[in-house]
């Protein structure tokens, strides 16, 4: 590691049927995703359970930025703002571009994330609100099937990432979000193996599986930049982020997220909501830099 391509597993039945591909690791610093697509592939290697169709198992696609300990790989550039990339490009674009021939070689499609190390993220499955309504149907229901309590549609018009590859292929997909702050949750592992079980049932490539549903809210918001985490509540000032609020909360316009304070105290800002909505992110890493986000607050 890292090497040229990427290391993953395939799982074949003898039957046709639908190609899942599930991916973790496009950020470096997300763990949760590696443990369960890991555990994933001791599943299928134990067992002959796919009943039609195929899978792709990638656990770690940014093996450079895993190395590093990082979100990114030694160029800087960010894997989900630089798919497609390019086969002769840097080593971000070299992966993107990888990454994207593997999308469009998929009928289906998750990608797993946390929030890294300086977010957490409420659990949820997200997608992209595609302007092809059996591609949103289907996304609709592998979100749903996932089984996270908050699932979140948002603009089609982000690029750059694995899911806008998938939107222009035509390949319904989903992205999941599961905590993060560079920890690694069992229950995180856990319910991301389930999730990944849940959709194989729908698409039939594993038998039904009896699940009680969790999914509390459902949010769909087609502003533009909608699910551009990166943008909101950004700090004023170089600082130590002290939130008020926790992931899940439902805010007011207004409602304090949270202080930025310099490192004598002296100059202390806070940050307000801009708009009524639910706390879907929020900075665990105290140090902040002018600029970054501390929190996402969605729209109800
Ligand atoms: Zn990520």
């Amino acid at each position: 590691m890292p090497s040229d391509s990427l290391h993953l597993r395939q799982f074949a039945s003898d039957l046709p049927g639908p190609h899942l591909l599930i991916t973790g690791g496009v950020h470096g610093d997300e763990f949760e995703p590696m443990a369960a697509i890991r555990r994933l592939i001791a599943h299928f290697d134990a067992s002959d359970a796919l009943r039609c169709g195929r899978l792709t198992l990638v656990p770690c696609v940014n093996e450079a930025a895993f190395l590093r300990g990082h979100r990114c790989a030694g160029d800087g550039l960010d894997l989900a703002r630089t798919c497609p990339g390019r086969p002769d490009g840097s080593e971000t674009e070299r992966t993107a571009h990888r990454l994207s021939e593997l999308i469009r070689q998929a009928t289906h499609y998750i990608d797993l994330h946390t929030g890294g190390t300086e977010f957490a993220v409420h659990p949820l499955a997200g997608y992209v609100l595609h302007p092809d309504p059996s591609i949103l149907d289907t996304q609709r229901a592998m979100a749903r099937a996932f089984n996270l309590p908050v699932i979140w549609g948002t603009s089609p018009a982000l690029e750059g990432r694995s899911l806008s590859v998938a939107r222009d292929a035509g390949v319904p997909a989903i992205y999941c979000e599961y905590l993060g702050s560079a920890t690694v949750s069992e229950a995180g592992i856990g319910a991301y193996v389930d999730g990944c079980l849940n959709v194989m049932a729908l698409l039939g490539l594993v038998e039904p599986r009896d699940t009680a549903g969790r999914v509390g809210r459902v949010i769909e918001d087609a502003t533009p930049g909608s699910g551009h985490m990166q943008v909101q509540n950004p700090s004023p000032i170089d600082g130590y982020f002290t939130p008020a609020i926790a992931l899940g909360d439902v805010v007011e316009t207004g409602q304090p997220l949270g202080t930025v304070t310099d490192l004598t105290g002296a100059d202390t800002r806070t940050l307000s909501a801009a708009h009524p909505g639910i706390v879907l992110t929020l900075r665990t890493f105290p140090r902040v830099r002018a600029g970054e986000m501390v929190a996402v607050v969605a729209h109800l």
